[in-house]
């Protein structure tokens, strides 16, 4: 057995560190905030994200010069840059199996509202996954639009997911802070669309300059629906006809890609050169997510559970055989080392149940 073709690599080692260093603020802010506010819950998740990922208790084998990881502490909080792709990754793990049977007819939603300052985030949010709820009871012809049919549609069924990315912008001598959060959504129509061949505002690119982006008949109806709802007009024909231009969203096929947007952590820069999260975005942000569910599933995918992990049975029999044989041989010393210690250490081979995870997955699909 090579071990090298299970190894965690140096790279991943390394971004670990880096989350751990960029996690300082987000401690910081945490401190700030319960300073500011003495709820004790803030102390509590402040003193969880510093220990998040500090120690990993490693079996080190001797002889076959390796380690191999058994486990971390993790503090789950959303604002944690460790926990982010932990989260990230075990949902595609788990997810995209259950999601497998209805790729022929998945389509990726992207539902948008205008950006908002801080003190209206919160509530944006709640506007959002209430018109969310309501948008599906007419996919599913529960609700009625009279004069619309949905029925051609075919749908099957939803998952949808939050996101809200934030930038801070230069207004005059100061800076305002906004927020623009919007839903993804993952969604099985078995119908027939239509062609896209109508342009509008939403068309161009963002630099506003050409037409890159044509819209189908159901997309244009989405966007006026969905504004309709969010600005908590009545959603009647005559309404829809009105309005000149609903709001910005996005039906396409699903892609592989997709999937990362979909299961990726809630909260995101707009900016490049981001120089981290400033309290006063984490303050908003803090209170505005409090009690969200990010993920919820629709239809098909109703009662899907965000919370709680599967163990590949493969990935344990692999892992279970490989033990055996190192133990036939050796018996291991518990450790516990920082991920710092480890980057350093270039004796070691250092395993883990995650790499054979991917290690089997790369057999299968070769
Ligand atoms: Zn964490």
């Amino acid at each position: 057995m090579d071990f090298k073709d299970i190894a965690v690599s140096k790279d991943h080692l390394q971004s670990i560190v880096k989350n751990i260093d960029y996690n300082k603020l987000i401690l910081y802010h945490y401190d700030r905030l319960f300073k500011e506010t003495k709820e004790d819950k803030l102390h509590r998740k402040r003193e969880s994200m510093a220990g998040c990922n500090s120690f990993w208790v490693l079996d080190q084998y001797e002889q076959a010069k390796v380690k191999d990881f058994k486990k971390t502490n993790l503090c789950k909080d959303k604002f944690c840059n460790n926990c982010k792709k932990v989260k990230q990754a075990s949902r595609m793990a788990k997810f995209i199996p259950l999601i497998e049977p209805y790729k022929e007819n998945m389509y990726q939603l992207t539902l948008t509202v205008p950006n908002v300052k801080g003190e209206a985030l919160e509530e944006t949010i709640n506007k959002l996954f209430k018109s969310f709820a309501r948008l599906i009871e007419y996919f599913k012809g529960k609700e009625k639009i009279k004069g619309l049919d949905f029925e051609y549609w075919g749908y099957k069924g939803a998952i949808r997911s939050l996101e809200i990315t934030y930038k801070k912008v230069k207004r005059g001598r100061g800076f305002s802070y906004e927020y623009h959060p919007h839903l993804h959504a993952l969604i099985v129509l078995e119908g027939e669309l239509g062609e896209r061949l109508y342009k509008n505002p939403y068309s161009k690119d963002y630099l506003g300059n050409r037409a890159v982006r044509k819209f189908n008949k159901e997309e244009l109806l989405i966007q006026k629906i969905w504004r309709l709802l969010n600005d908590g007009k009545r959603v009647t024909l005559k309404n829809i006809e009105a309005l000149d231009i609903g709001y910005s969203c996005q039906l396409d096929r699903f892609k592989e890609s997709d999937f990362i947007e979909l299961f990726k952590y809630m909260t995101k820069a707009t900016s490049e050169d981001d120089k981290g999260m400033e309290y006063i975005q984490f303050k908003t942000l803090y209170y505005s997510l409090l009690n969200k569910r990010q993920i919820q599933g629709y239809g098909c995918f109703f009662g899907l559970k965000d919370d709680e992990e599967i163990t590949a049975q493969e990935v344990e029999e692999y892992y279970n055989s490989l033990i055996e044989d190192l133990r036939a041989k050796e018996n291991p010393v518990e450790r516990l080392e920082s991920p710092q210690d480890l980057v350093e250490d270039d004796v070691y081979t250092l395993i883990s149940r995650k790499k054979i995870y991917q290690h089997l997955k790369n057999i299968k699909n070769n």
